[in-house]
């Protein structure tokens, strides 16, 4: 089938949704989402989303406490544009209907504080704001005439004039993006969906690793596409470990223990019990995520356990219950009370900072092609994301993106998309062998977790390359020969994550932000 659409929106997590509400009034917008629309990172958000609502704070000291985070290479400008707009873009989140709580009194937000945040700015909604905005923002599109959701459509390729049979490198000036292919995964069949604009709003990738927090679909499609039609990434060495995933080996993806608990007065703790960050660094269990979590790859190396520990008991046993129901529920239904046991923890992949390079616009560098959300990269988290400021980034560059594309869209006519031709699937059978798909996909998560994980080497950067290598000439061959599935599609999205992550981390020669070497300083 051949669609010809004014918006089309790869995603539907908070970037892809809030991106559509904006441009909707103006035109056709079709939303396409691999999974179900409600299913994406943003709906197991826990901590929040931070910005400076009121004068007991100041853009100055967001701004201060992102650079620090950032590790001195944020983008200075895209820091201060991101945190002076963040009041516009709660209201209107508030305006779609997110409920975000308040304080004793009603009057006023209620306001968390979590690790590397000098000040309480984190609004939230109980512990599971994400759920809270994604269910707002989705009734919002539903509701809306304009909007079309379409569930279980897999995004496979972008096109561009590669497809029309021109040669593209990446020096090629000047390449458009005309839609994508798209897989209909419940009839197989390959769409063509012609767009005046694209917005990529595809999400992390967090299963490139054997231990993440994000969810199954969390695969870096868009960040792939990208890449395969010769587009700009970067900073994709910056990989964030939540330090606090529940240690509950059997599940994937692994259930964060949000940092505001540690917020709330919850500490760290050895296997005996002892507290150990301040061995680390001065502001202990609240110190910035990637010192949190290379203190405990540190710990668990030195004592050889597979997990540590969380004590929250300190918090209380009502603040408990009341203001982190969801956390306290998971963890009595697999027989740990949380205010009476401490909860056992490791690290998982959480983040991704880097991504499809994006202008202030949101426009990368494919012509009306734009990217938001966590598959973006934009400047703001520089080395590493302060916690919280995803959502934010999110909201902000989607409503930045809408704001450029309403500018352009008009002078963009189908001429050249309409010579756009279907996709070939002539003379390949379908792959049998499901196995080789499965059995591939844990070798690159292992490869990724023990080589290119929290800490790094030249040596394991060498042999996880290496690695890789074999695992691609593999894949490619199998995709060369098999009608083209889900699971071969995300599996070589995520081969092409995994080179570009070790590509980048072998580029940067220097510690800084997220990127820790042995070999480095
Ligand atoms: C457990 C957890 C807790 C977090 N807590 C916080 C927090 O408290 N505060 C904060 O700021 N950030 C938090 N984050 C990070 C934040 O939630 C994400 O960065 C953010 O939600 C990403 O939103 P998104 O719209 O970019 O992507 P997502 O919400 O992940 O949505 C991606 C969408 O893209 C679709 N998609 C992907 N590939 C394709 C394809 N090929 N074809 C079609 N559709 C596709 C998916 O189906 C999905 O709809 C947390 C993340 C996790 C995992």
């Amino acid at each position: 089938m051949r669609y010809e659409v004014d918006f089309l929106v790869v995603g539907s997590g908070i970037a892809g949704l809030s991106f559509a509400l904006k441009v909707a009034p103006y035109g056709h917008v079709v939303i396409l989402t691999k999974g179900a629309a409600d299913e994406g990172s943003t709906r197991y958000a826990q901590g929040g989303i931070a910005a400076v609502m009121y004068d007991s704070d100041s853009f100055d000291k967001h701004i201060h406490d992102t650079l620090v985070a950032g590790d001195g290479i944020c983008n200075r400008e895209v820091v201060e544009m991101t945190i002076r707009e963040a009041p516009d873009r709660i209201r209107e989140l508030v305006q779609y209907g997110v409920d975000f709580d308040l304080d004793g009194q009603r009057d006023r937000f209620d306001l968390h504080r979590e690790g590397g945040h000098s000040e309480f700015r984190i609004l939230h909604h109980k512990d599971n704001t994400g759920e809270e905005i994604e269910r707002a923002l989705l009734e919002a599109a539903r509701r809306h005439p304009n909007i079309e959701i379409k569930e279980r459509q897999f995004a496979i390729d972008i096109i561009t004039q590669h497809h029309l049979g021109q040669r593209v490198t990446k020096h090629t000036p000047g390449i458009e993006c005309y839609g994508v292919y798209a897989l209909d995964c419940d009839t197989n069949r390959i769409d063509t969906y012609l767009a005046r604009i694209t917005l990529l709003a595809t999400g992390g990738m967090g299963n490139v690793y054997s231990t993440t927090t994000t969810p199954i679909l969390s695969t870096g499609d868009g960040v792939a596409m990208v890449h395969r039609a010769r587009g700009v990434l970067a900073d994709l060495e910056f990989t964030q470990f939540h330090p606090t995933s529940l240690y509950n080996p059997a599940e994937r993806p692994a259930f964060l223990i949000t940092e505001a608990m540690r917020g709330a007065g919850a500490v760290l703790k050895d296997r005996d019990g002892h507290e150990f960050m301040q061995k680390y660094d001065p502001r202990l269990s609240l110190a910035p995520r990637d010192i949190v979590a290379r203190a405990i790859d540190n710990e668990m190396k030195l004592s050889g356990k597979d997990y540590l520990y969380l004590d929250a008991r300190g918090i209380g046993k009502k603040h408990l219950i009341e203001g982190f129901p969801t956390i306290y529920a998971k963890c009595l239904s697999i027989g740990i009370d949380i205010t009476r046991d401490m909860i056992p923890i490791r690290p998982a992949m959480h983040y991704q900072c880097g991504g499809i390079k994006v202008d202030r616009n949101g426009e990368s560098s494919i012509r009306n092609l734009y990217a938001a959300g966590e598959c973006s990269c934009t400047g703001l988290h520089g080395g590493n994301r302060l916690a919280s400021n995803s959502l934010l980034e999110a909201v902000v560059y989607a409503h930045n993106a809408a704001q450029h594309a309403l500018s352009t869209y008009q002078q963009i006519a189908f001429t050249t998309h309409r010579q756009v031709p279907d996709w070939n699937a002539d003379g390949m059978v379908l792959n049998e062998e499901m196995v080789l798909i499965t059995q591939t996909k844990k070798e690159l998560q292992e490869i990724m977790w023990n080589y290119v994980g929290i800490v790094r080497s030249d040596l394991r950067l060498q042999r996880a390359f290496d690695r890789l290598n074999l695992i691609f000439r593999e894949t490619e061959d199998l995709y060369n020969r098999s009608v083209l599935t889900e699971p071969l599609s995300e599996l070589r999205n995520l081969i092409a994550c995994a080179y570009l992550i070790i590509k980048m981390a072998r580029a940067r020669r220097q510690n800084v932000g997220l990127h820790y070497s042995l070999d480095l300083v």
